[in-house]
């Protein structure tokens, strides 16, 4: 028997429960889809899967096996390869959360397969974290309590894979429409990730041998490598949750320092999954419904201003290059410039959520839409909205000497170059001096407050 295993952002090997479906099930056809849609709607993201390809094929042919790619829609290129094999099955994970499995079975169906979908790997499977209750945690606290009492399963290792008669044709390993997509260079982003289920592997133990001990203390400071630097590997599936806390389990158990902290930060990423499962709709309406009639103004000119970098606010502007010159921001950065964009200038959570969905490598749709519902006061377990940070408070306690803001802000600084090498010529980066701030930050205080007083008073 002949089966397909199509890696939907399970771009590895190890602890890949559809691999190992296929592989129980006979020779096994690994495949890509390389859909055009994905690429229009969050390129960044495409663009590192895209980076992970040649790797993956790597791995796959050190065991004998190959990468099949195909680019369409996936209900097209699904139904043409199993035509094309004579493929009895396709084993793929489950499209949540990144896109719903409409119509597929159907597709298979029709070609005469079965499609067969299975978990990701995360820390636990949706909806297996419960109130005492029987409901879905609202607040992060207890729902990493309850999470420490259920026992993650060992991820899988990667299994033997037995090749079929004959390989499928292949096109490129790149995607195309994923660089036209993106408003600047690939290699920008290319320059900034380290591509590959091996690469992540080892970060990983690096950071276990070293980095995490001081995690606590250094983890908000983003001039310092004090983090994992993980997210984009979990986020295109280069590494599993799983594997990632099961590495860590032994240094935890043993009480090393930093390693809880950096565990709970992961729950953080398994608690918006559960939030998401629960409530799909999390990137698109508030999750506190009266917050639809708060008065944030729609993307405008001024939202153009924080997408540039040039709101006047260094740590603001930093971040906002950081971001457009490396598809990735720094966590404490990024709640400093969503707040500064939903509160300082009143700007809809949604135009930035936009905006991050479009340019960060490490895209998620469940961290990041709960994130962003998080600063904006409007989602479960939010941040309280009258608790406004002050970018430039925020910027003296994170970034004491100043180093991240010079970095990505002196002309004559390599961040600073970098930036003006990826920013599109209409933006005049290199011509155009600091900016004055758009608001200044009290008066931009005190009409976030006045708004949140009109939304209580009704
Ligand atoms: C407005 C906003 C939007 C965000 N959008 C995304 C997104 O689209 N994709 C994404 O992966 N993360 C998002 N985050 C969370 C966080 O910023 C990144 O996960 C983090 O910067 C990754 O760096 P790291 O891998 O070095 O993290 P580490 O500090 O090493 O943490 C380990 C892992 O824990 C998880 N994690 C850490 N913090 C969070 C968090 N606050 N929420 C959810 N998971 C977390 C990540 O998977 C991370 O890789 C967002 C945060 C904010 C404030």
């Amino acid at each position: 028997m002949t089966t397909i295993c199509w890696f939907r952002r399970v771009l590895r090997l190890d602890d890949h429960p559809a691999l190992v479906a296929a592989a129980a099930d006979g020779a096994v056809i690994p495949l890509v889809v390389l859909d055009p849609e994905e690429a229009a709607a969050h390129p960044a993201s495409a663009e590192r899967q895209a980076l992970s390809l040649r790797p993956l094929d790597d791995e796959l042919r050190a065991r004998g096996s190959r990468l099949t790619v195909r680019r369409g829609d996936p209900r097209d290129v699904l139904a043409a390869v199993v035509a094309e094999t004579g493929a009895s099955a396709v084993h793929t994970t489950a499209g949540f959360p990144f896109a719903g499995d409409d119509g597929l079975p159907e597709a298979v169906a029709a070609a005469g397969a079965a499609l067969h979908l299975h978990p990701t790997a995360d820390l636990v499977p949706r909806g297996s974290v419960r109130t005492g209750a029987g409901g879905t945690f609202k607040v992060y606290s207890p729902f990493f309590k309850a999470l420490r009492q259920v026992p993650v399963a060992s991820p899988l290792p990667a299994p033997a894979l037995r090749a079929p008669g004959s390989w499928p044709a292949t096109e490129p390993a790149d995607w195309p429409e994923a660089r036209r997509a993106m408003d600047r260079g690939w290699e920008v982003v290319a320059a900034a990730a380290e591509p590959g289920e091996a690469r992540a592997a080892r970060r990983l133990a690096d950071f276990l041998d070293g980095a995490v001990a001081d995690y606590p203390e250094h983890r908000d400071q983003p001039s310092r490598p004090g983090t994992s630097g993980l997210s984009d590997a979990l986020a295109v599936g280069e590494i599993s949750a799983r594997r990632i806390w099961h590495e860590a389990l032994p240094a935890w158990r043993a009480g090393a320092p930093g390693v809880e902290t950096f565990l709970s930060e992961l729950a953080w990423r398994e608690f918006a999954r559960d939030l998401l499962h629960e409530s799909p709709g999390l990137g698109v309406r508030c999750w506190r419904p009266e917050w639809e009639r708060f008065a944030w103004d729609g993307d405008g000119p001024v939202a153009e201003l924080w997408r540039r970098g040039e709101t006047g606010v260094d740590i603001v502007d930093a971040g906002m290059r950081e971001l457009f010159a490396t598809g990735r921001m720094h966590n404490r950065v990024r709640m400093i410039t969503a707040s500064y964009l939903t509160k300082h200038l009143l700007t809809d959570w949604r135009v930035g959520l936009a905006w991050f969905e479009r340019t960060l490598t490490d895209w998620d749709p469940a961290s990041n839409a709960m994130n962003w519902q998080w600063v904006a006061g409007c989602g479960p377990d939010a941040s309280p909205y009258f608790r406004i940070f002050n970018p430039d408070t925020q910027a003296a306690k994170f970034d004491a000497r100043g180093a991240y803001r010079r970095y990505w802000l002196d002309a004559a600084a390599d961040g600073a170059r970098r930036f003006a090498a990826a920013a599109p010529r209409s933006w005049r980066v290199e011509h155009s001096p600091r900016p004055a701030p758009v608001v200044e930050l009290a008066a931009g205080r005190s009409r976030a407050l006045a708004a949140y007083e009109d939304l209580r008073a009704g």
